[in-house]
């Protein structure tokens, strides 16, 4: 199947027009046509190899939302005309405990990854979605709401779950203390998810610009750490603090903020392993603690529950042209809050 989408030819290099081939339909294989493809500070770390060698060329992109185009024989799940979204995996080996328990994302022989990776035969590179059409199994794409706006959509499928999936986990909710490190792609809607579950929800941010935006998301408590001096007077009474920051970070200063039993999850890859003091761990018994993405199941869940709670990402719609610039800007947190492709530019 024909497709145009941008690429990049070699690590850190701009990207650029790319015209390649997808798979034609296998029997439970959906066609799409992209609407829309978010721009993730992974795509950015991958495509700059900041997360060790990576496969080019490299069509990014995991926070896809387009409309079914065509569908093979033995698809059920969806039909033309559909919209539907597919995030940052597309396949997994289907039989392990985490497969069967609806977990693919933590899949024992490794979920397939949209791009920079090699689909289930070996082989075949995997191309993401900054492009204009896409090939996926029925399996791994989501059904979209049909009262949500497509462009806010499309970051849902990364930054969405990805804060969604621990927010749940912990138990985020009415009577919880919750914290967000950084408001980007992620931090944002970590805040929107964390304020319409009910939690007392708190912003961390090295941008104090960003206040206003923050309380408008639905925060109750901005916390500007452009100072990092700032969170030693803070007390220590968060139940769960969500760290979102691509950049290399103090974690201490913020495990230090966990009341007894509280969780700090990293979820931001800068690349760098982090350095921790035991005694802050054990002196409250506090954990800290990782997540990636979400399950199919739980994307659903979370597309659904933006559906009923009217939850979108905030979007800056680009045409393919700006990606490079969009990249630069991301780096330097100057996004509100999410980059997202006008696919029909391409
Ligand atoms: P993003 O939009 O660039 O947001 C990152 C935010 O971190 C920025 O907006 C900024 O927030 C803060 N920040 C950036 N540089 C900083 C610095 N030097 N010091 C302090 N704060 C800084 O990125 P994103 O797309 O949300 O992704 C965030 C991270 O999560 C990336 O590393 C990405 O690879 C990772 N990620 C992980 C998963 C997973 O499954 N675990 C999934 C997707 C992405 P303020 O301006 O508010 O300070
Ligand atoms: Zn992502
Ligand atoms: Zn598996």
């Amino acid at each position: 199947m024909k497709t145009k989408g941008y690429a990049v030819l070699a690590a850190k290099q701009d990207l650029v027009p790319f015209d390649f081939s997808r798979r034609e339909l296998r029997p439970d294989d959906v066609a799409l046509d992209i609407s829309f493809a978010g721009i993730c500070h992974s795509d950015i770390h991958q495509a700059r190899e900041e997360w060790g060698p990576a496969i080019f060329p490299m069509v990014p992109g995991h926070e896809i939302a387009g409309v079914v185009t065509e569908i093979g024989g033995a698809v059920t799940k969806f039909k033309v005309g559909d919209r539907i979204g597919v995030g940052v995996f597309v396949d997994s080996c289907r039989k392990c405990s985490s497969c069967l328990a609806g977990l693919q994302q933590y899949c024992v022989e490794g979920m397939t990854g949209t791009y920079n990776g090699y689909e289930r035969d070996g082989k075949t590179v995997a191309q993401g979605g900054y492009s204009d059409k896409f090939v996926v199994n029925q399996d791994y794409a989501v059904k979209i709401p049909g009262n949500l706006d497509m462009s806010g959509v499309a970051p849902l499928l990364c930054a969405g779950i990805t804060l969604y999936s621990p927010l749940r986990h912990w138990n985020a909710g009415p009577g919880k203390k919750v914290g967000i490190i950084g408001l980007g792609g992620l931090g944002h809607m970590g805040t929107k998810f964390a304020a319409a579950l009910g939690a007392h929800t708190t912003v961390f941010s090295h941008s104090p610009e960003k206040e206003a935006d923050a309380k408008a998301m639905g925060a109750d408590d901005f916390i500007s750490t452009k100072d990092p001096k700032t969170l030693a007077f803070l007390p220590a009474d968060f139940d769960l603090i969500l760290n979102t920051v691509s950049a290399d970070i103090n974690i201490e200063d913020y495990l230090k903020l966990l009341k007894l039993d509280g969780t700090l999850v990293v979820i931001g890859l800068p690349g760098k392993p982090y350095s921790v003091n035991v005694p802050t761990l054990l002196g409250a018994r506090r954990s800290l603690s990782g997540s990636m993405i979400g399950g199919m199941p739980q994307l659903q869940e979370m597309l659904d529950f933006c559906g009923e709670h009217n939850i979108l990402s905030d979007v800056e719609v680009i045409d393919p042209s700006y990606i490079n610039e969009a990249y630069d800007r991301t780096v330097k947190s100057d996004v509100k809050y999410r980059f997202v492709i006008d696919a029909s530019k391409f």
